[in-house]
């Protein structure tokens, strides 16, 4: 399975900040294309210059979140279809950062993500235990519940990613130890075999402080197919090394 990783950029930077963070990533694609996919999050007011920034680079464009309507009276919101527009193919959904400030239920996420799917987007829904919840060794239970409320069920590999971010590790420096990280992820890949179609093939990333240092190992965990990367996106240098961690895996 080729890697995916995918950079969220959350609400940073600034046009010209983009504008430099693409010029050197496109540069470093340019010399040396590796083998995993690449995509882009930049908050939605960047989409299209980033998106006319990245035609014909080979490397993908997202949104951070869209709304489950395709449009309408939804002040301040961003459809599928708009997304699509702009030359998007990816969609994050359920960000642990969305689930606590917009209190986004489960059951929302799985709606944004059908309509994501509707329009010809890739969801990427996210899911993850609190420190409390992993303390308290409802690591599992809690990641289970999430993906069947999340996922819709006309999720697919070719149109659904899931990201298993541990809200205690996102932007945080701390991570779990590889052996959670597999445990983890084999449970996740249990539970979209049992009730996604073609479960085995859908991609699973890993997020949360994600860094040059890490990467190679925790991108080399069985199941592990990808990163969900945040505040090392934002430097193209730390971007490129998680990227050349992840080539090492698929190598
Ligand atoms: C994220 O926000 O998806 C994330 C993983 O952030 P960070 O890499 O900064 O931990």
């Amino acid at each position: 399975m080729r890697s995916l990783v995918a950079g969220n950029w959350k609400m940073n930077g600034s046009l010209a900040m983009a504008a430099g963070l693409v010029a050197d990533i496109k540069a470093r694609h340019q010399k040396a294309v590796l083998p995993v996919d690449l995509l882009l999050c930049p908050p939605f007011p960047y989409l299209a210059a980033v998106g006319s920034q990245l035609k014909g680079a080979g490397i993908a464009l997202g949104g951070q979140d869209c709304h489950t309507a395709g449009s309408g009276a939804h002040t301040g919101d961003v459809s599928a279809a708009m997304l699509v527009d702009l030359g998007c193919c990816y969609v994050i959904l359920g960000h642990s950062e969305r689930r606590t400030d917009h209190s986004e239920s489960s059951v929302l996420v799985a709606s944004k993500a059908k309509a994501a799917i509707g329009a010809g987007l890739v969801a990427i829904i996210c899911v993850g235990e609190t420190e409390a919840q992993r303390n308290a060794g409802d690591q599992n239970k809690i990641v289970e519940k999430q993906i069947v409320e999340s996922v819709p069920a006309d999720a697919t590999a070719e149109n659904a990613v899931i990201a298993y971010e541990p809200v205690w590790a996102i932007g945080t420096g701390k991570t779990p130890t590889v052996g959670d990280v597999e445990a983890m992820h084999r449970h996740i890949r249990g539970l979209l075999k049992q009730r996604v179609s073609g479960g085995a093939a859908m991609r699973i990333l890993y997020g949360g402080s994600v860094k040059p240092t890490n990467a190679a190992e925790l991108m080399a965990v069985p199941e592990v197919n990808g990163a969900l990367v945040g505040g090392a996106s934002l430097k193209a240098e730390d971007f490129w090394g998680i990227a050349e961690g992840a080539a090492k895996s698929a190598g």
